[in-house]
């Protein structure tokens, strides 16, 4: 089979948008004529460009095609797509004379893939190779992918009836220029005790859940937002009712994300109740950057919260930065990472800056470092980390991500979070309360999964909270189809 530019159907649309978009940033619009792509396009340098790039007669992709064509309809399309997506990457790659670091991936858990040839009996070095051909990988990101599968593989796999607890706190001290979460800010705090009492019914609501199908719990996460921007006696609320989860769970991790929001007293609450894991998130060391991303917390502020939070017995902290900040440059970078290191965080997650149009960034044209410079700044946190004694264990991918490159994160040796890999891999349920929070249940082949998201809104969630529980009851009554008890 032989698929063409002139074969672009309507349906891939997205898909193709996807593939220019490794390329061109975030893509508005893209016309096409028999030789020629015409893209409009949001760079992440914020601004809007069109580019014109001739396609004549290099875009044509082979399908590699077992089994019969025409039998299956659904194989047939998603094997057409592949092709149309693959055909048109070539095209951009040698009209550009760009190489994407993840090649033609345009999905953001490539783990997945790796697990999937293991499953079918490849080995692990055998299965990172078969997807660095298939979408061509710089080896770089392929040696990547073998070194978080073989951490991940050394992990506590779950068991059959394990699920993973979720709490979505959606508030903040101030809201990020760069943030695309549900967050509101705390503000006078009309909605935080009408929040809380909607999350602890919803929590009572889970329990009954969790008892009636007889669960065991994993992990458990508090995100947001950011937890610690409620006043420590609603936090206490909300830890008090989640203690049996907390004293079951292998881990218990709540976010205290702004340093700003990190006093004696919520570290109190988070201790009394168990609590092991938190994070502190700098982004970066420099304050003219916090400054212009609106995280109204200054580097101090970051040393001091660390200070506390190790005087009060926290021994695992896990600390956020942003590679590729506006106005920041590599040897910006060089000291936030030695600064980083000082702090002796046993957790790091490197995030690359991903501009997504419902942020404040967007809108702003800000003085965004390079692709090349990002993709500089990401390596030089993979060589902080290892000389920190960490190792890679889990990575994802965002749309418009600068340089098209990944959010990492790297742990000292057994201090890895689960449920970070959880999610990022599938491999067990989640029973998700607050707003904005996404239930998923994995059905234990965990080819077959499905997810019941609670509403976003902090108002319609306080209103609806019962509805949401049922959601979540509905889809843990359900029989994975095909399947008779
Ligand atoms: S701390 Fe996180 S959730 Fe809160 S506003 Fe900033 S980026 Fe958004």
């Amino acid at each position: 089979m032989r698929y063409s530019l002139s074969t672009f159907a309507p349906d891939f649309a997205k898909e193709m948008a996807d593939v220019i978009s490794l390329f061109f940033g975030a893509v508005e619009r893209v016309d096409y004529d028999a030789e020629l792509l015409c893209v409009h396009a949001d760079n992440l340098d914020g601004a809007r460009r069109t580019s014109m790039v001739s396609v004549s007669g290099i875009a044509t992709g082979e399908a590699s095609v077992t089994g019969d064509i025409g039998v299956d309809a659904l194989r047939d399309k998603r094997l057409h797509k592949r092709q149309v997506k693959m055909a048109l990457y070539q095209a951009l790659k040698q009209a550009t004379g760009t190489h994407p670091p993840w090649g033609s991936l345009t999905g953001i858990r490539p783990t997945r893939l790796v697990y999937a040839l293991m499953d079918q009996g490849k080995s692990l070095e055998d299965a990172c190779l078969q997807t660095q051909r298939t979408f061509d990988l710089l080896p770089a990101k392929t040696r990547l992918l073998h070194d978080i599968v073989s951490t991940q593989q050394a992990l506590v796999q779950p068991k059959e009836k394990d699920v993973d607890l979720y709490i979505g706190i959606p508030f903040c001290v101030t809201r990020c220029r760069y943030c695309s979460f549900i967050s509101a800010r705390v503000g006078n705090g009309n909605m935080l005790a009408p929040y809380t009492d909607a999350l602890l019914h919803e929590m009572d609501r889970t329990r009954d859940l969790i008892a009636r199908e007889g669960l065991t719990i994993r992990a458990f996460y508090m995100g947001g937002g950011t937890p610690t921007a409620l006043p420590p006696e609603l936090l206490d609320r909300i830890l008090t009712k989640a203690q049996p989860w907390t004293d079951a769970a292998l881990e218990a991790t709540v976010e205290a994300g702004r340093p700003d929001s990190v006093t004696r007293e919520q570290l109190r609450v988070l201790r009394d109740h168990g609590i092991q894991r938190i994070s502190i998130n700098p982004q970066t060391m420099h304050d003219q950057t916090l400054a212009i991303i609106g995280r109204a917390h200054t580097r101090a502020q970051t040393e001091s919260a660390y200070a506390l939070a190790r005087q009060m017995g926290f021994d695992r902290i896990n600390m956020d930065l942003i590679a590729g900040l506006p106005g920041e440059t590599m040897p910006m970078f060089l000291e936030t990472l030695a600064w980083a290191r000082g702090l002796a965080p046993e957790n790091l997650t490197v995030h690359t800056l991903s501009v997504k149009r419902s942020s404040d960034m967007h809108r702003w044209a800000d003085n965004l470092p390079d692709g090349e410079m990002v993709a500089a700044m990401v390596d030089a946190a993979a060589a902080a980390a290892s000389d920190m004694g960490m190792a890679t264990y889990y990575l994802y991918r965002q749309k418009h991500m600068a340089g098209n490159l990944e959010n990492v994160g790297y742990a000292q040796p057994g201090t890895a979070c689960l449920y970070n890999v959880d999610t990022m891999e599938d491999t067990v349920s989640i029973l998700a309360m607050g707003a904005g929070g996404i239930s998923k249940r994995v059905w234990p082949d965990r080819v077959f999964i499905k997810r019941a998201p609670n509403v976003k809104e902090i108002a319609h969630y306080t209103a609806r909270v019962d509805e949401m529980a049922d959601r979540k009851d509905g889809l843990w009554r359900e029989e994975k189809p095909g399947y008779s008890s």
